[in-house]
């Protein structure tokens, strides 16, 4: 029987890396078995087509590419300048944009490239100017310093960590928390929900000079209409971060207000969550930050990955088709579904529900830390992620919440049924589970957690991950 080309494929390329380090290829394909058989509700996961993972794995990676299309500092970059062309063209044109940035590595690179444009647009800095890639050597020692006192101590106002935001948004460990002078909104204390009286109020008082949207655990909408007009009211540029729910906006779930782009100046993204690309980032923006922008690589990046950036483009134009846009929709679908069945079982969820993609469970509840929780699932064959809730008493290493997300079982085609079944999973090993001495402790009869393992790996049977994948 001849083998399809997604298998051929496959095999082909572990048996040319098994010959130099078979131990890379088993790796590879105990990768493929491990994520086929787990109930994967980490909500920044997903599965990329084949298309797209094959698109990463070749000569492409080879190449230098610094600067930008038609102003590149390496010769030969023809082909880079195709599909960095091509990546950017689909992103365009499947999120109505007027300016796409392909090359950042990652959501972080992705905020770092969008920050310095913010700040070389709108921070009135002679220095700064000069300093610009060409005029770089004609700095003098004065104007570093100059730059450093006028580019220092900006302000940022992003949504707070324990309220959903995201490291990159100011705070400490990162190094926005560095470069900033940042403030946090947070979340109303009786409904979890953000509160845009509240934000105006502190945008007032603090002034930013960018006020920044987007989250990693927020379970709701998010209005960039009212927010934009906070933003405008200040007069600060309005970024929106929406790694996580970028698939969301490119299905057409999240359209008129709750649609960042036409709202916000710059709007970033991570490719690899509900969008469903490769791992990396994007920078998304109209023509007056265009320029800044286009400036990432070398001012925050190094040389681009071309490699990622074709994959880019096929993760793109599959998003482009019309039944991305079901997808998007059966995610939303299914987030809602897991969200009921926990809640009639019995569960306390941040916000009571969801109208996205993921879902937040305090698991105080049970008695449990998000840690204990997290284990308790892993052990129980359940792959979720502990996260802060709004004024989380156990702080942000031991957590009170569990995030679960929809976007990678409904990749492989789980439907609103198996979410209840799943919450039927989830609040079995919750309720069984005790916190043990510590706040990493817990006990679960270790039966018990075979049983649940076995019911989530039933669950998935007749939805096979890379169906089309037979590695042999
Ligand atoms: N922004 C948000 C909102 C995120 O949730 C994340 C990742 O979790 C990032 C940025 C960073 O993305 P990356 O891990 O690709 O750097």
């Amino acid at each position: 029987m001849s083998l399809n080309a997604e298998s051929t494929a496959f095999r082909s390329a572990l048996e040319v890396i098994r010959a130099v380090e078979p131990r890379v290829a088993d790796a590879i394909g105990a990768e493929l078995a491990d994520q086929r058989e787990s109930l994967k509700l980490i909500a920044s996961e997903n599965y990329a087509s084949p298309a797209t993972l094959l698109a990463m794995g070749n000569w492409f990676s080879d190449k230098y590419a610094e600067g930008t299309i038609g102003r590149r500092f390496y010769a030969g970059c023809q082909n880079v300048d195709t599909v960095e062309a091509l990546a950017a063209e689909h992103a365009r044109e499947l999120f109505g944009a007027a300016h796409a940035y392909v090359q950042p590595h990652s959501g972080i690179d992705a905020n770092l490239v969008a920050f310095w444009a913010i700040l070389a647009d709108r921070v009135e800095s002679p220095a700064l100017k000069k300093a610009q890639v060409r005029q770089v050597n004609d700095l003098t020692e004065a104007d570093w310093f100059a730059l450093r006192r006028e580019l220092g101590n900006q302000r940022m106002l992003g949504m707070s960590l324990d309220a959903g935001g995201h490291l990159t948004h100011g705070f400490r460990p990162n190094i926005s928390g560095k470069m900033f002078d940042q403030r946090s909104y947070g979340t109303d204390p009786a409904t979890g929900l953000i509160d845009y009286d509240n934000v105006a109020e502190a945008a007032r008082e603090f002034k930013p000079l960018i006020l920044v949207a987007g989250y990693s655990a927020y379970p709701r909408k998010v209005n960039f209409r009212i927010m934009r007009e906070i933003a405008d009211s200040v007069g600060a540029t309005f970024m929106v971060d929406m790694a996580h729910f970028a698939g969301l906006v490119a299905g057409k779930v999240f359209t008129g207000d709750f649609d960042p782009v036409p709202h916000a100046h710059i709007v970033t993204t991570t490719t690899h969550k509900s969008l469903r690309g490769p791992r990396g980032g994007m920078v998304l923006c109209g023509p007056e930050l265009a320029d800044q922008v286009d400036r990432g690589c070398p001012m925050v990046l190094g040389g681009p990955l071309p490699h990622v950036m074709a994959a880019k483009a096929v993760a793109l134009a599959e998003a482009r088709r019309p039944d991305f846009a079901d997808y998007a929709q059966r995610i939303v679908d299914n987030a809602r579904a897991l969200a009921e069945g926990l809640t009639r079982r019995g569960a306390k969820l941040v916000t009571g529900g969801t109208d996205n993609h993921l879902v937040l469970i305090d698991v105080t509840g049970y008695g449990l830390t998000g840690r204990q929780a997290e284990q308790a699932l892993l052990d129980s064959g359940i792959v979720t992620n502990r996260n802060a809730v709004p004024q989380d008493p156990n702080g942000a290493w031991y957590t009170s919440g569990i995030r679960i997300g929809t976007p990678a079982l409904t990749s492989r085609g789980l439907g609103t049924a198996e979410m209840d079944a799943t919450a039927e999973l989830i609040h079995t090993v919750l309720t069984q589970t005790t916190s043990g001495e510590s706040k990493a402790k817990y006990v679960l009869d270790p039966a018990l957690a075979d049983k649940v393992s076995k019911q989530a790996s039933d669950l998935l049977t007749t939805f096979p991950l890379y169906p089309a994948v037979d590695l042999g």
